[in-house]
């Protein structure tokens, strides 16, 4: 009898271990498909520059983050959260996310040209800040574009702090020193020290959409974002607040004192020429 149910027990190990393989191989397969058709979607315009409105609590638009969409001929809409992943283990970040950089500047310009101030934040993933030669790049589409450096703000995450720190550092100072500015996206979620934030040259922090959600009841998210704003603010930071749904979220943000407000409550994200087309602008000299 005990032999019996020994002999289940292998088959069953054996059974799970056939699946676990299986479905390890199908996961494989998924990834090198999307990579295959990412590699081409960019070619075939696949890729698109979505906006949405970074407001101030008074509902002005004072700006917009970049968000990625891709619309797959036979998937359909594939998310970021899902693509993304993927460009940076194969290295088509990079060529990915100068596009969207490309994209934003060229928008800033034509605003400009129509005599609107628009701010753009992109997002910069790890390998894209760290493999490509991210400061020339900027560098060239600023000077063929023509646009205010201090239009573009880049949004990077803690996991890129963890990474190369000297190499990092000397890559912000520069593009700082040419007028952009630094945003850390999704602050609260990694696991890197507080130490970075009086070395670095930023000028906003964005309390990741997973403290906002269940304010103002959950004590610990209130405790988060109160300690939040205290250090931006007294680092001489801006607060943006990600993911605001509700009416009741807002006006316990506003009342925390977070600066900028980032959500579907005010904006969902649009495509970027529609948005444009909506949104009231300021004008300058508005100051930048
Ligand atoms: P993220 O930079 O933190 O962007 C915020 C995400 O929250 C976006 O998801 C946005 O659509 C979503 N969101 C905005 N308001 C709300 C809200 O009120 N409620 C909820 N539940 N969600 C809200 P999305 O567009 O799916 O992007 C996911 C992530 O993909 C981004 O997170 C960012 O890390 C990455 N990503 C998007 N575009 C790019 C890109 O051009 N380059 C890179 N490197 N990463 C990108
Ligand atoms: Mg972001
Ligand atoms: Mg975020
Ligand atoms: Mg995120």
């Amino acid at each position: 009898e005990a032999d019996t149910a020994l002999h289940r027990v292998k088959e069953t190990g054996r059974n799970a271990l056939i699946l676990f393989a299986h479905e390890m191989h199908q996961a494989v397969a998924e990834h090198y498909a999307l990579e295959q058709d990412l590699r081409r979607a960019l070619a075939q315009g696949e890729l698109r520059l979505y906006l949405q409105a970074k407001v101030d609590a008074h509902g002005e638009v004072w700006g917009a983050e970049a968000l990625l969409r891709w619309q797959h001929p036979t998937r359909g809409w594939v998310s970021p959260g899902q693509f993304i992943p993927i460009a940076e283990d194969s290295g088509l970040i990079v060529t990915v996310g100068a596009w969207v950089l490309d994209q934003a500047c060229e928008l800033i310009a034509r605003e400009a040209e129509r005599g609107r101030v628009l701010r753009i934040a992109v997002n910069v993933s790890p390998r894209q800040f760290l493999q490509s030669d991210l400061v020339g790049h900027i560098r060239q589409t600023l000077s063929r574009t023509g646009i205010d450096p201090r239009c573009l703000t880049l949004e990077i995450t803690e996991g890129l702090l963890l990474k190369g720190t000297a190499d990092v550092l000397a890559r912000m100072e520069e593009l700082a020193t040419m007028g952009l500015r630094f945003s850390i996206d999704d602050f609260g979620t990694g696991y890197s020290s507080l130490a970075y934030l009086k070395r670095l040259p930023l000028h906003e922090l964005k309390i990741d959409q997973s403290f906002v959600r269940d304010v103002p009841r959950d004590g610990n998210d209130v405790a988060v974002i109160e300690a939040i704003v205290s250090i931006a603010h007294h680092m001489g930071f801006k607060v943006v607040a990600e993911g605001v749904e509700s009416a009741e979220q807002q006006a316990f943000l506003i009342a925390q004192g977070c600066d900028y407000f980032q959500g579907f409550l005010h904006h969902r994200p649009e495509p970027a020429t529609q948005w444009l087309e909506r949104v009231g602008l300021a004008r300058p000299p508005a100051g930048v």
